[in-house]
């Protein structure tokens, strides 16, 4: 049976991706050695260093004044890595959801969070819109899609300080603007690549501004001009994440992602419209291309075990909501194929037609 992973993250990667990461573990290159034990001051491993570094900034459009960087710790380390690099005084936070919630826990540690707006009095349904920004902010974060809720900020916002962009769960999903951006991060697994990488897009200009001392590992400015070697760099999630940016590339790129992206939420939403038994959770204009959340419609809520039980027979993996929204989510990443939205739909068809 073909097999569906709608799973959150760590999630789905193309096929070609994994094989052609688990052909490099057992012998990288063919220099008959594995990935997995050569040094990362090899050769042949600075040249797949140089090559990402290229290839992520094309696929992305990254202008010229940045750098890109590849970190452990993941997103979460980022939440407190930018209050420590950017935070001077006062920074400012917009509030959609738990992950953009832990971020500001961390920036308070360092100095004045102002949440410019919130949706957490309705369990994080939609995006704020009107909200302001001080302009003597150093910098206002933002959370591009809401993983956990399946809200989605799908333009890039205009900003009077350095904009801070979380993009773990929709990146390379759509064209972005960096040059709108001062940052843009976010753990790989969702998108880009295997668990154990982050990457961080930054303009150069804005660093070295704090007064604070700032530990070695955790200044931007370390990994920048160490070309993310100051020590040694999770090898195996890089590479996948280089082997994933080629295929993004022979997809055609980031348009390609876009158009992926909304033919699959078009099938998907389509059917939890139509469909008797289940309602989205999202408001609509703010719905997620990435993570499609839905519940059962309230007189059918009994069934949610049953449903989750039947798509699981048919294939359909992950697709339990997260517990703070319940229900069900449809991750759809940049792997996910049509066919799997449409399989997805096939087997909503179904359980609606037996009750
Ligand atoms: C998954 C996720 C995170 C956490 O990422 P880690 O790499 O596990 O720390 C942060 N932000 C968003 C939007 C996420 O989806």
């Amino acid at each position: 049976m073909k097999k569906y992973n709608f799973g959150a993250g760590p999630s789905i990667l193309p096929q070609e991706v994994m094989k052609a990461t688990s052909d490099a573990c057992v012998d990288f290159n063919g220099i008959g050695l594995s990935l997995m034990e050569i040094s990362h001051r090899s050769k042949d491993w600075q040249v797949i260093m140089d090559e990402i570094d290229v290839l992520f900034k094309e696929t992305l459009g990254v202008p010229e004044g940045y750098s890109v960087i590849f970190l452990g710790g993941g997103a979460s380390l980022e939440f407190c890595m930018v209050p420590y690099n950017f935070l001077e005084k006062k920074a400012a936070y917009l509030n959609t959801g738990v992950w953009a919630k832990k971020a500001m826990k961390e920036a308070k540690l360092f100095g004045e969070v102002v949440e410019v707006a919130s949706s957490a009095d309705a369990n994080y349904t939609f995006i704020p819109k009107d909200f302001e920004v001080p302009a003597d902010a150093d910098y206002f974060h933002i959370t591009t899609n809401n993983t956990i809720y399946g809200t989605e900020l799908r333009k890039d916002l205009d900003s009077p300080v350095p904009l801070i962009a979380d993009m773990s769960s929709d990146i390379f999903s759509r064209p972005v603007d960096v040059s709108k951006y001062g940052m843009i991060y976010g753990g790989a697994q969702k998108n880009l690549a295997m668990a154990g990488v982050t990457f961080v897009v930054v303009k150069n200009e804005l660093l070295g501004k704090v007064s604070r001392q700032i530990p070695t590992m955790l200044d931007y400015r370390t990994h920048i001009d160490k070309g993310s070697m100051f020590n040694t760099p999770p090898v195996v999630p890089i590479y996948s994440a280089y082997q994933n940016l080629k295929w993004i590339q022979r997809q055609g790129g980031v348009e390609a992602m876009a158009k992926r992206a909304a033919d699959r939420a078009e099938v998907v939403y389509g059917e939890i419209d139509r469909n008797r038994l289940f309602k989205g959770t999202a408001n609509e204009e703010d719905r997620s291309y990435m993570n499609i959340c839905f519940v059962m419609n309230d007189e059918y809520k009994d069934l949610e075990k049953d449903f989750l039980e039947f798509a699981l027979g048919k294939g359909m993996v992950g697709l339990k909501g997260h517990r703070s929204v319940g229900g069900f989510r449809a991750s759809c990443y940049n792997a996910m194929p049509i066919e799997g939205a449409k399989a997805l739909v096939e087997v909503m068809k179904e359980f609606e037609a037996k009750h």
